[in-house]
Formats: structure tokens, sequence, C-alpha cells
């Protein structure tokens, strides 16, 4: 079978693609190692996915965003960045952007949910679930790619949404930063008998972080960060257990909180590729910026980057460029690059920052908050990254 565009994987960053061309004449054609019933109703996974203005302004335009339960979308109002038990606060509020929030925040099948519907029935995309790509080659005359069942597909261009491990990424030698943190990120939902009042808590705590976020109703998205040796002490702590830990961590703040269902725990670590394309290729999502979650930017960076580069292919289309050359994917790569290192790099730093038990950076996080707080360009500034709001 032959395409104009193959992409690697449905994940929601994949598939926000494919739709994002599903516009123009391409046949595209997405392939996914997982079976359809994944896509159409993805199990609960303990994500909570915090979605910024601009991500909503995309899926919007992608017709994702309406797809979305009204009633699972949670809207963030106001944020606090906490350290250690410091009742000292780095806090943000809706009220000082334009936004009647900072962000919104939505159970991760829910996106994934909507961002497939979105690409059934849409006659320039083919779909082909529970195929993996064994192998493929790229050259002058485009690129060939054999999947398990020994068929061949050709196409112009490959995207690689395979994922932060993306072996097309590896396949092509495109070097990438892999920076494993030795941490494991833990997520479940409690209720608390305190209303949380819209608002988002980080707290950094000396080797752990806790994040308490606003769901809908009177419920929380916990999320832990923990050495990986701590990892497993925490999910098979017995519920009462974890209940009384979670609230004492918390200092009350939200009264008594019960664990309601599951726990899931990720591996932690980040990675960012060299460089996003070649000939014929490029990387999005994941595969191209893995994000480590503190600042929620994993998806919406995966969502802005696969919109701008189906922008910049659809343009080629229109002015007669080829789609696939090494100079329309460099427009993206550099554009791409330009908003993710920032972010990469400085995320990175935090986590560092208020990961460390020494003096040094001790202070300099008190002095980070208390600076954030008291000198409006640099809050604007985190604002502004943290909710993309222009
Ligand atoms: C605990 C946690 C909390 C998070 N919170 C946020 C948040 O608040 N905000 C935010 O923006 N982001 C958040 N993220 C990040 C976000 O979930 C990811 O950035 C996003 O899922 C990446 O999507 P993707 O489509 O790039 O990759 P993935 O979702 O990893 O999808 C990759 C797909 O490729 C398929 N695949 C891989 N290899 C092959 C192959 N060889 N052949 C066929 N198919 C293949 C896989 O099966 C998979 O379906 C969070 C992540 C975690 C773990």
């Amino acid at each position: 079978m032959d395409f104009d565009v193959i992409i690697i994987g449905s994940g929601p960053v994949g598939l926000s693609f494919a739709r994002a061309l599903s516009d123009s004449d391409l046949a595209i054609c997405v392939l996914e190692q997982n079976n359809e019933l994944s896509l159409s109703k993805p199990k609960y996974d303990g994500r909570e996915v915090a979605l910024t203005h601009l991500s909503k302004k995309i899926m919007s335009e992608l017709e994702i965003w309406d797809r979305i339960d009204p009633d699972s979308i949670s809207y963030i109002k106001e944020a606090k960045v906490l350290n250690g038990m410091s009742p000292y606060s780095l806090h943000f509020n809706h009220e000082e952007t334009s936004e009647n929030a900072l962000g919104h925040l939505i159970p991760n099948h829910e996106i994934k949910t909507a961002v497939y519907e979105s690409i059934t029935d849409v006659k320039n995309i083919t779909l082909l679930t529970e195929t993996k790509v064994e192998s493929f080659s790229i050259n002058d005359g485009g690129v060939s790619i054999e999947l398990n069942n020994g068929e061949i597909l050709t196409s112009n261009l490959l995207i690689a949404a395979d994922g932060r491990l993306s072996n097309a990424r590896r396949a092509m030698g495109i070097p990438s930063e892999v920076k494993d943190f030795g941490k494991t990120v833990i997520v479940c939902k409690m209720d608390h008998e305190e209303a949380h009042n819209n608002t988002a808590y980080e707290c950094f705590h000396y080797g752990r972080t806790l994040a308490v976020l606003p769901m809908v109703g009177q419920c929380s998205s916990i999320v832990i960060t923990i050495s990986s040796d701590k990892a497993k002490e925490i999910i098979d702590m017995p519920d009462k257990q974890f209940n009384l830990d979670i609230q004492t961590r918390f200092r009350d703040k939200l009264g008594e909180m019960k664990l309601t269902g599951d726990k899931y725990s990720y591996p932690l670590f980040a990675s960012h590729a060299d460089y996003f394309h070649s000939e014929r290729f490029a990387l999005i999502g994941d595969a191209a910026v893995g994000m480590h979650p503190v600042t929620a930017h994993g998806f919406n960076l995966g969502l802005r980057g696969a919109y701008n580069l189906s922008k910049i292919i659809k343009l080629s289309l229109t002015s007669n460029q080829n789609y696939y050359s090494v100079e329309t994917l460099s427009e993206y790569n550099r554009k791409h690059q330009l908003v993710t290192r920032p972010l990469y790099y400085g995320t990175n730093l935090i986590v560092d920052l208020y990961n460390s038990d020494r003096v040094t950076a001790k202070m300099l996080r008190r002095l980070a908050l208390r600076f954030g707080n008291n000198f409006w360009p640099v809050k604007k500034l985190i604002m502004n990254q943290l909710t993309e709001t222009n």
C-alpha cells in the first residue's frame, strides 16, 4: 500500500497530527501496535493532564475539544508552589491574567477518546492497529516500511510519534539526551473533606514531590515523585496509612483525605532529541521531547509541535514545495527547538534545585519563590510559560 504520510504511533500526539493534516489532499496512514479497543475505549490510567490555553485553542480548531465531556473538565484557577514545610508559597492566580482559569485538568483517557473520535470516518486517514513497525528504510525514492505481518508500506514522509523511547528515532541515528531521574511517578485520585477551590499545589519536599491537582467535585489528583527504590513501599501501603500519610504531608489543607481507586506508577525520565528531522522524516510528541511531568508540558508541547508541523506541510503544498524535503522539515525543527529547549532545560533545572538537599540549593529555593512572587516580570514570564495564554 502506498501513502503520502505514514505516522508510527497513535498516541494523542500522533492522532492529533493526523487530524491536523486531514483537511489536505494527503493520504495518511497511522500505525499502532495496540488494538483498536485501547484507542476507542482507553482505560483510566491515573493521569490527569493539565492543558494550556494554547492547547485548548488548537484542539478546538481540530474539532477535538468539543468531543471532551464538559463535566470531566476541571478549571485550575490558582496554583501554589510550596518549599519543604515552609508556609510561604509562590502564588499564581488567574485574576492576574485575562483568562477565567490558569489551565484545564482533564483525565488522559478522555483526551485520548476525543482525539480518536476525531479521526474515525475521516476519508484520507487509514488507521492500522495491531500493527508493529519491524524496520524501515529511507532513500531518495521514498520511505519503505516493513510491518510485523510481513507487509510492505511505502510513503513520501515518515513521522515518528512512537513515544519517548522512540525506536524510529534510534533507527534514524538521531542522538537524544535521555535523563533518568531514578524516580517513579505515582498517581491516584483522592476524595477530601474540604473544597479545593480549584487550586493546584506543587509541594517540594526533600527527596520527593507531591502535587495535588483539583479535579471536578471534592476530589483531587495526587502525583507523587519518589526515588524508585522507595516507590514500592508507597504503592503497597495500606489505604488507611496512605490516606493519613498524604493528609499529613499536605498539612491537613483539605481535611481528611481518602484514596479512591488504584495507584498507577510511571518510570520518570526525560528526553530531548538533538534535532527533530531529516530527509523524509520527522519526530513529534514524546519521540521529540519527553518532559518531566512537574511543569505539565509533555502533551501541550507535543500538540503544539504537531500542529505547527502540519501548518508547515500544508503551506509547502500550496507553494509547490516538497512537503518531505529537508528544507521544509528544518523549518519545523528550527521553530520547535526554540520552544522546547528552554522549557526542557528550565524544567530539569527546577527539578534538580527542588530535589537537592544541598544548603545552597535550599537557600536558592527560598530565594526563587520570593523573587518569583515579588518581581512581576519574572512571575509573568513563568505564568505565560505555564498557561501559554500568549
Ligand atoms: C504521570 C504523568 C502525568 C502527565 N501529566 C501531563 C500534563 O499534566 N500535561 C501534559 O501536557 N502532559 C502530561 N504528561 C505527558 C503526556 O502524557 C505525554 O506527553 C503524551 O502522552 C505523549 O503522547 P505521544 O502521542 O507523543 O506518545 P505516547 O502516548 O507514548 O504514544 C506512543 C504510541 O506509539 C505506539 N508505538 C510505539 N512503537 C511502535 C511501533 N514500533 N509500531 C507501532 N506503534 C508503536 C505506542 O503503542 C503508543 O500508542 C504526563 C505524563 C505522565 C506519565
